[in-house]
């Protein structure tokens, strides 16, 4: 069903991301290109923006921090979810080595570039990250394609005691990627992005910004003199220090993206 803006899903079943979240694996495909998103509705509560972590069938993965992801979460088998898109700029592939780095529920959107190398039989490794092992979100699914995620955890209490940068160290360090690809933290990534700059390595982050329309009207997503939402959500890592430039550096924006 369809009201022309938006396609209505049911929930055809849920995996639970530890204490982090939820997957809500829906009845239907959406084909879309890796780190594109769709903007989920919930009629008479919000629509929020959600990486779209497969395409086939379409599947969100959910952190619950906030009343909207909250209600995405209390959702069950059978109930009914509003979905736009896909919107924005993905990944774009090169090469033939590539290091996917994921923190948090930034994992959702590199599940689906990894879908895709595998199937063009590309060689990939995945660092994902969290603050505790039980936020770890969705390492069953790197595991479904037969790539074993490297992990790391602030605690120590799964994989490497650090952030992903640490666990991914080896692999950049000896300058294995072609290409690098990450979505999480802003803190994590201000840092792969100076850290790839330095050792000349091709990277691709995904931003985000609290979005409204999802298409580029509202401008509620600026960055700098871009919009996340239509310019975006990828951007090369250049691209993207430059832009952060441009903004404010507050403590509150830190603590929003996960840092401090
Ligand atoms: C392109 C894109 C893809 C996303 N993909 C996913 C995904 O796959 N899984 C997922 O769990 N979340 C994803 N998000 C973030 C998700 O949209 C927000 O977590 C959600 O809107 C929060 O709504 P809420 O009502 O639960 O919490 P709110 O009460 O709105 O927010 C809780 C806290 O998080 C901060 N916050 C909310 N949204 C953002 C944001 N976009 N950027 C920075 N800080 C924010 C708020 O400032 C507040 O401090 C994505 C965001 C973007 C822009």
């Amino acid at each position: 069903m369809a009201d022309g803006l938006h396609t209505a899903f049911r929930v055809a079943a849920t995996v639970p991301e530890g204490s982090a979240g939820l997957t809500l694996v829906l009845d239907g495909a959406l084909p879309a290109e890796p780190g594109q998103f769709v903007m989920a509705w919930l009629p008479g509560i919000e629509e929020r923006p959600f990486s779209i972590m497969d395409d086939d069938p379409l599947s969100l993965t959910v952190a619950a921090i906030g009343p909207f992801t909250r209600a995405l979460c209390a959702l069950r088998v059978g109930d009914r979810l509003w979905v736009r898109g896909p919107f924005g700029h993905g990944f774009a592939l090169s090469g033939a080595r590539h290091l996917l780095i994921g923190g948090g529920s930034g994992v959702a959107s590199l599940t689906l570039l990894a879908k895709r190398l595998r199937a063009q039989r590309r060689e990939a490794i995945a660092a994902i990250g969290a603050r505790t092992a039980s936020q770890l979100m969705l390492p069953w699914k790197f595991a479904s394609l037969g790539i074993t995620p490297l992990l790391a955890t602030d605690d120590g209490t799964a994989g490497v005691r650090g952030t992903v940068l640490d666990v991914a160290r080896d692999a950049l360090d000896a300058r294995w990627p072609e290409s690098i690809y990450a979505c999480g933290p802003e803190p994590m990534l201000r840092a792969l992005a100076a850290r790839t700059r330095t050792l000349g390595l091709p990277c691709w982050v995904s931003l985000e910004r609290t979005m409204k329309c999802g298409i580029g009207i509202c401008g509620n997503c600026h960055l700098g003199d871009r919009l996340v939402c239509r310019d975006g959500p990828v951007f090369p890592a250049e691209l993207a220090q430059e832009l952060w430039k441009t903004e404010n550096d507050t403590p509150q924006r830190r603590r929003a993206h996960g840092g401090d």
